[in-house]
């Protein structure tokens, strides 16, 4: 139906002319142009003029799998046949749901043994914000309602999504955040580091939560929320003292831990979930992107034995839910997905083989005038961008040069992001040596 030429030549005008874009300027992007992805296989997108890129950020942080698994497509065909829509409401389930929230749980932890299902990221930010207060509330402290998460995080779009996360320019658009939710520092220390070394600044940023919980009052704070790396914040990797640090917090002072694994989750640092990468056991754990590779829309809160049981025991009817909660067909997807994740030891191949081989080369980008730092985690990069590496001074405008440099990546057929004057990547857990080596050649260029 899209296929003819003349609908094909017309696509850009009839984009300009109906469609809205999300997070995109639409004034500056009717004028240039909407470059129109039509096609892709393994780690390479092609768009409608036949032009290869090296997709080095996997659609949007999830296509772990990479494009064209014949077998998805396959698993999703069958299950459109069998069945293509039942709800998970008022006592019914369908058999790739239940089968998906056990296979997820397998690889989650002994103390993660359950999952609710929501169709996005967002959607299962909404989620563990309900949980967190409702669990709470069924133990009888329902003064346990203030959410505590970091400036510059990420946790989505919707209004609680959006006011949990920590971007200033979003929460201008709509008068967020909603009440309760307070924003402490992030673990940035590049740009806020100061004279500090990274061990001494990951303990004090850590140590901001204990103080916003003591001003709060822990009988005031139901969790703190963090991505394990902030991924859109700019791919901040915490300085290590940081996370154990603030898993003691929350356990002396009683919070729930809430890890965001919506982009760290099924692989990207070379473990399942981020939470096992840094050594810490949440009590909730957002996940979406990955779980399906991106090839049908699912996410969810994984949600541990001790928030489960009050919920099961306690709450009784958790008044949540989305129509396509566990959708058959999208779960149908994400198993299949796992399944390959599984048969090809993607995990481990991020974690023993490709990943370090990815470090290297992106390390090797340190002799760069311009490059400040060059950090990686598994699959996940950022790249600082600097006017004078010794003092580590940003450029006048950093959103300009962060641009500039995508822009030509974009160019020369390298697809990444760049968030302020950090460049950032993720690219498929499939990528081989030769294409982590192209991509590294391109970006230096
Ligand atoms: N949480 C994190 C860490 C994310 O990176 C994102 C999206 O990028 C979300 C939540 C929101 O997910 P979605 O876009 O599927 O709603």
């Amino acid at each position: 139906m899209l296929k003819t030429v003349e609908t094909m030549s017309n696509l850009g005008a009839i984009d300009a002319a109906h469609h809205l874009h999300p997070f995109s300027d639409m004034k500056k992007l009717n004028a240039a142009g909407t470059r129109i992805i039509q096609r892709a296989e393994g780690v390479h997108v092609f768009d409608s003029n036949g032009k290869k890129y090296l997709d080095a950020f996997a659609g949007l942080w999830c296509v772990n799998v990479g494009y064209g698994r014949r077998e998805i497509a396959d698993a999703v065909f069958n299950q459109i046949n069998e069945l293509p829509y039942y709800n998970t409401f008022f006592g019914t389930t369908t058999p790739p749901t239940t089968l998906l929230a056990q296979k997820i749980t397998e690889h989650a932890g002994p103390k993660m043994n359950h999952v609710f299902f929501t169709n996005s990221g967002s959607e299962a930010s909404d989620t563990w914000f309900r949980i967190a207060r409702v669990y709470w509330k069924a133990l009888g402290k329902p003064t346990k309602t203030k959410i505590i998460a970091r400036k510059n995080g990420y946790h989505g779009s919707t209004v609680a999504g959006a006011s949990l996360g920590g971007m200033k320019w979003m929460h201008e658009q709509g008068n967020l955040p909603i009440d309760g939710i307070v924003h402490i520092n992030q673990p940035y220390w590049y740009v806020e580091g100061g004279d500090l070394s990274p061990a001494e600044f990951g303990l004090k940023v850590a140590r901001e939560l204990e103080e916003k919980i003591d001003e709060l009052g822990a009988d005031n704070v139901a969790a703190f929320v963090a991505e394990p790396i902030q991924g859109a914040g700019g791919v901040i990797v915490p300085p290590e003292t940081y996370w154990p640090e603030i898993s003691r917090i929350c356990k002396e002072k009683d919070i729930l831990l809430v890890s965001d694994e919506v982009i760290c989750g099924f692989g990207r640092l070379g473990s399942w979930f981020g939470y096992q990468h840094f050594g810490v056991e949440p009590d909730l754990a957002p996940v979406a992107k990955g779980l399906s590779s991106g090839y049908l829309p699912i996410g969810g809160v994984l949600v541990s034995d001790r928030v489960a049981e009050v919920m099961v025991n306690q709450i009784g009817d958790f008044a949540h839910g989305y129509t396509y909660s566990g959708h058959p067909v999208c779960a149908a997807a994400a198993l299949e997905n796992i399944r390959i994740i599984e048969e090809e030891g993607l995990v481990e191949r991020v974690r023993d083989d490709i990943g370090p081989y990815f470090a290297e080369a992106w390390k090797s980008l340190s002799d760069h005038e311009i490059v400040g730092e060059a950090v990686s985690v598994g699959l996940m990069a950022g790249l600082q961008l600097t006017i004078d590496k010794a003092t580590r001074r940003r450029f006048a405008k950093p959103d300009d040069v962060g641009t500039l440099v995508r822009n030509h990546c974009v160019e020369n057929g390298l697809i990444m992001r760049a968030t302020g004057d950090r460049m950032l990547a993720s690219p498929p857990l499939v990528i081989s040596r030769g294409e982590v080596n192209e991509m590294i050649a391109t970006l230096r260029k």
